[in-house]
């Protein structure tokens, strides 16, 4: 156990950083017994910090409009085989009374960049939801806007922000974006939401197209440096009306080992068991539990919506109402000795003392 890879792993835990040369050895290695000392000590970092809980986040997907047009991405613009909705505001708060009764704390408002949702519309969404479920907290997952629309949201309530940084490489993030999108502008965008005071989350897609070691060691210096309160990490898939249709899903060992790898740099991360891991491996969110993650992001956007809001194939899972979803999830996570727990589940550091 003292070989200069495990030295790795004890060195991350300990400084919570690493050189560059450092996380590529970590996220290469094929030393099984090196995998498996970096999940015992990411989820002895998790258990120390959270127990054995999960966080829940309904997730609710108020639009599938979007302005842009990500290669990766089946609600992207060019997409004409979408059936594009948008939930009204009305529908939004219904979920949210479903979802607060069910016992969630914190209601993700995600959807593509659609105009529709100007800072009108979501402030007067926001402060209802505020003003209705007090208890609970709102993050929202609405891609880039202004500086002002940030200040804006967060002036009416909002909570948290999640914006993926997708990859912290120019060169590859304009791989996986037409030229009006930058990587310059989702930093400034995730830097600013930071200084709002947003719980702020960033995250990347693992083995999207033309990804390399060195892109997802930038990823974790990129973390490393902004430290953000919850990071988003799953597997690209593909959707098959967008360009990248044709590329290989993403490797579900890398994405487990990511979750290990930022559990350690960040202890007190808010990390979730994503639905895309959920969707590349039939026990995926068990694996990303066991690997270090902390929540969970069950889906609340009604059935008749859901399916259009497919980010890649496989993600529609219409069938079971919300209350036999979360009983199947709480049965499979007791099983691995884990429990969902209804609290609003705020970054460490926001909790007031
Ligand atoms: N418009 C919002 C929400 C985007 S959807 C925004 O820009 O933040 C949420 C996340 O889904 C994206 O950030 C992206 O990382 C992920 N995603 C989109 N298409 C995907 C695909 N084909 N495979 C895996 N993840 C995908």
């Amino acid at each position: 156990m003292h070989d200069p890879i495990t030295s790795l792993i004890t060195k991350l835990s300990t400084e919570h950083r690493l050189s560059a040369e450092g996380y590529a050895q970590l996220l290469t290695t094929e030393d099984p017994a090196v995998q498996d000392a970096l999940i015992t000590a990411a989820v002895a970092v998790r258990k120390a910090q959270f127990g054995n809980g999960i966080f829940l986040r309904g997730l609710i997907e108020l639009t599938n409009y979007c302005k842009n047009n990500c290669y990766y991405c089946g609600i992207r613009r060019d997409n004409k085989d979408v059936m594009r909705y948008r939930m009204s505001h009305q529908a939004v708060l219904d979920c949210c009374q479903m979802g607060a009764e069910l016992g969630f704390r914190t209601f993700v408002l995600q959807g593509g960049e659609d105009p529709y949702w100007n800072d009108a519309r979501l402030c007067a969404l926001i402060t209802d939801i505020k003003a209705r479920f007090p208890q609970c907290a709102v993050t929202v997952s609405l891609g880039e806007r202004s500086e002002e629309s940030y200040r804006a949201l967060r002036d009416a309530g909002a909570d948290r922000y999640l914006l993926r940084h997708e990859t912290a490489d120019s060169q590859h993030y304009a791989m996986l974006h037409p030229p009006e999108m930058s990587l310059a502008n989702r930093m400034r965008c995730l830097r600013t939401l930071k200084s709002l005071g947003y719980q702020t989350g960033c995250g990347m897609m693992v083995g999207s197209p033309y990804q390399t070691i060195e892109h997802l060691v930038k990823d974790l210096q990129w973390i490393e440096a902004l430290q953000p309160e919850t990071v988003g990490i799953g597997p690209f898939l593909p959707h098959h009306a967008t360009p990248f249709a044709a590329f290989p899903a993403g490797s579900a060992a890398m994405t487990l080992r990511l979750l290990s790898i930022v559990r350690l740099m960040l202890p007190t991360v808010l990390l979730p068991a994503t639905t895309a891991l959920g969707t590349l491996l039939p026990d995926g969110l068990e694996q990303g539990i066991l690997a270090g993650a902390n929540v969970i992001m069950p889906n609340l956007t009604p059935n008749t919506e859901r399916c259009n809001y497919q980010l890649y194939d496989g993600k529609c899972t219409a069938a079971k109402d919300t209350l036999s979803v979360l009983r199947d999830r709480t049965l499979r996570f007791a099983a691995i000795g884990y429990e969902t727990v209804h609290q609003r589940g705020d970054a460490p550091s926001f909790l007031k003392p």
